[in-house]
């Protein structure tokens, strides 16, 4: 072995060239095919080397450099084969043709191997099938994206003319709101000026009324008397419908600045005393919870309290009248309630009741202002006021007011 080596490029064999006895033809013939052939074997790899390098996706590149491997060694066999025609070193042909056939053995077989693999890869006629697949889907959906812009577009050019149409019937709606508040305070001041300047010639009615009675009382008969006595109930009602009027155009928009601060302990305290006799004559039990400060101006709270515990009083049933005031923390705001086991109301009246003078009972004494009176001060300060009653179970008015900030 270390002999063959020693003398692998050794000439010391016959060259091939007199097994062809020398005759040029055919000399030139193999020279000219074998040349051929490596130089063709020599530009293979290169091809291949170069189309992997260029084509990194490429499926099965180590393949392709395998490939490269043994074409290379071909055309080296074809080399030596013009080579030996002169010079008998046929150890190193020897050694190239086995490296050859080593290079090649493996090729051939991973090739084999490879084949159902190969033949798994698509077809160009089913890439191209694919491919006009999906350039049809990348059609559809432009057209759908193209579709969608469009509805966008569209929704947005209406949701901008809502939008102007809305600024535009909101402007319209501040300036009636600014109407209507100016008209509202026109109103006031004529009710003011109205009620104020009416109450006196009627005080004077009934005091001249109450003053024919007493001085000339016994001059009258039964029916003229009752006539007096009617004269004079007329007068007292209508006053108190002028000093309810009064109040009820009073109510103004709370002032902008500091907002208010009551504490509804004391609110209620004097909504009491306000109501001393109607409380006594009635032998009312009222009780309350733990009342909040609120951010309602004292005369307001004061009025709802009076007002609500006033009619629960008054719109008693025949048992003695219980009434309890309590407060319920909402968010931000307060939820008061006014409870009593009076005759109640049927809910199909339960927001009449609160248009200004709407009664249900006209055989008590009242004028019908005092729930709207109640509303207007709630409205005032963005709450609500309403009632939860049925007839003869008693009535919770409840109402919510913002909280002392
Ligand atoms: P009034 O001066 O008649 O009391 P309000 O505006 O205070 O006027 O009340 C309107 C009507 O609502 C009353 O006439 C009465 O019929 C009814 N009402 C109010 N509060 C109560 C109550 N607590 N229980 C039963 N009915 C009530």
């Amino acid at each position: 072995m270390l002999e063959f080596f020693r003398r692998l490029f050794a000439s010391d064999f016959m060259p091939h060239g007199m097994c062809l006895l020398w005759q040029p033809g055919l000399i030139g013939l193999h020279v000219a095919s074998d040349a051929l052939t490596a130089l063709a074997y020599f530009c293979i790899p290169f091809t291949l080397v170069y189309l992997v390098k260029r084509r990194r996706d490429l499926v099965f590149n180590w393949m392709f450099v395998l490939f490269g491997v043994f074409i290379l060694a071909c055309g080296t066999t074809h080399a030596m084969s013009i080579w030996t025609l002169w010079h008998g070193t046929y150890r190193l042909d020897g050694l190239v043709k086995a490296i050859t056939a080593l290079s090649s053995v493996p090729t051939a077989v991973l090739l084999i191997q490879l084949v159902p693999q190969a033949v798994a890869l698509p077809s160009p006629e089913q890439l191209r099938r694919m491919n006009e697949r999906l350039q049809s889907e990348i059609a559809e959906r432009r057209l759908a994206e193209e579709e969608i812009r469009r509805i966008n577009a569209e929704l947005e050019r209406r949701v901008a003319e809502r939008t102007a149409k809305l600024e535009e019937s909101n402007q319209e709606l501040q300036k009636l709101n600014r109407l209507i508040r100016r008209s509202n305070d026109d109103l006031s001041q004529y009710a003011y000026a109205a009620s104020h300047d009416l109450r006196e010639p009627l005080r004077i009615v009934a005091l001249y009324t109450e003053l024919v009675e007493r001085r000339c009382g016994d001059r009258f008969d039964d029916e003229c008397a009752g006539f007096l006595r009617n004269i004079r109930g007329a007068a007292r009602h209508s006053e108190r419908l002028l000093s309810d009027l009064l109040a009820y155009s009073q109510i103004s928009d709370p002032e902008d600045g500091q907002p208010p601060r009551t504490d509804a302990n004391g609110s209620f305290a004097e909504a009491l005393a306000a109501l001393e006799v109607s409380i006594k004559e009635n032998d009312a039990l009222i009780t309350r919870g733990e009342l909040p400060h609120v951010g309602v101006h004292e005369s307001h709270l004061r009025q709802l309290l009076q007002n609500l515990i006033g009619n629960a009083v008054k719109y008693r049933s025949g048992s003695r009248p219980e009434i309890h005031v309590a407060a319920e923390r909402k968010d931000s705001t307060w939820e008061f309630s006014v409870r009593d086991n009076g005759i109640g109301i049927d809910p199909q009246y339960s927001t009449k009741i609160f248009g200004l003078f709407k009664r249900l009972d006209p055989s008590k004494p009242g004028t019908g202002i005092g729930l709207a009176l109640c509303q207007r001060i709630v409205d005032q300060y963005g709450g609500r006021i309403w009632v939860e009653s049925e007839p003869d179970k008693g009535a919770t008015f409840r109402f919510i007011v913002p909280h002392a900030g």
